[in-house]
Formats: structure tokens, sequence, C-alpha cells
């Protein structure tokens, strides 16, 4: 979970939920990749720069890509993996935490980092 300014303007929600690919080689996608468009996010709170593509029919944030601070690591947003019920994850980790909304709860075994 990320609960930066970014993550959260970019989804109009209260933060971003995201599953990592720790190996990019080993990512590939599929179907669709020709409706992805990227854009560089310069202003973020970690100082990196984030390029996220979203879907240009729907919309949709689908890939965060951090190349100066995660080089080989593919962000993929929650909402738009096809997750069977009981096969959905919880969150493992949880990022710019000072950010996040204070009625939002962390599951216990959350870890938290307040800043990246
Ligand atoms: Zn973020």
């Amino acid at each position: 979970m990320c609960f930066c300014n970014n993550c959260r303007k970019s989804t109009g929600s209260i933060g971003m939920a995201n599953s990592w690919y720790s190996k990019r080689r080993a990512f590939k996608i599929t179907k669709g990749a020709g409706a992805l468009r990227t854009y560089k996010d310069h202003a973020t709170d970690s100082g990196g720069t984030v390029e996220r593509s979203f879907c240009s029919n729907c919309g949709s944030p689908m890939i965060a890509e951090n190349r100066s601070k995660f080089p080989d690591a593919v962000i993929v947003t929650y909402g738009t993996m096809e997750l069977e019920t009981g096969k959905m994850w919880k969150p493992e980790l949880e990022f710019f935490c000072k950010r996040k909304a204070d009625w939002l709860e962390t599951p216990v075994e959350t870890v938290k980092f307040h800043e990246l």
C-alpha cells in the first residue's frame, strides 16, 4: 500500500494497493499492451521518477515503475488483477504512512514504512 500524495492523486482515492514483482525479466504483458500510455511522474515524495502506465481505453492505472530506486521491480495495481475470492492478498508493506487516513487500520502483520 502506498499513501504518498502522487499515488493518492493518481488513483483519486486514499492510496494505491499494488503487487510488487521483483523480477522485471519474468514480467510480461500478454494482452492489451498497445493501449498502455505512460507518463513520468517527477514530483514524487521520494524524489525519484515514477513511470505510471494507464489504460488509454478506460483510464485505469495499471503499472508503476520506479527504475531509479527499484530497477528490477514492476508494480501492478491491485484493482486490475483478476483474483479469485480466497486468493486475494493482504498488504505486507505500507509506505508514506504519515499521509494514511487515520481511520484506515493496518493488519497486524503489515510492516510500515513512514518514508521510502
Ligand atoms: Zn506512492
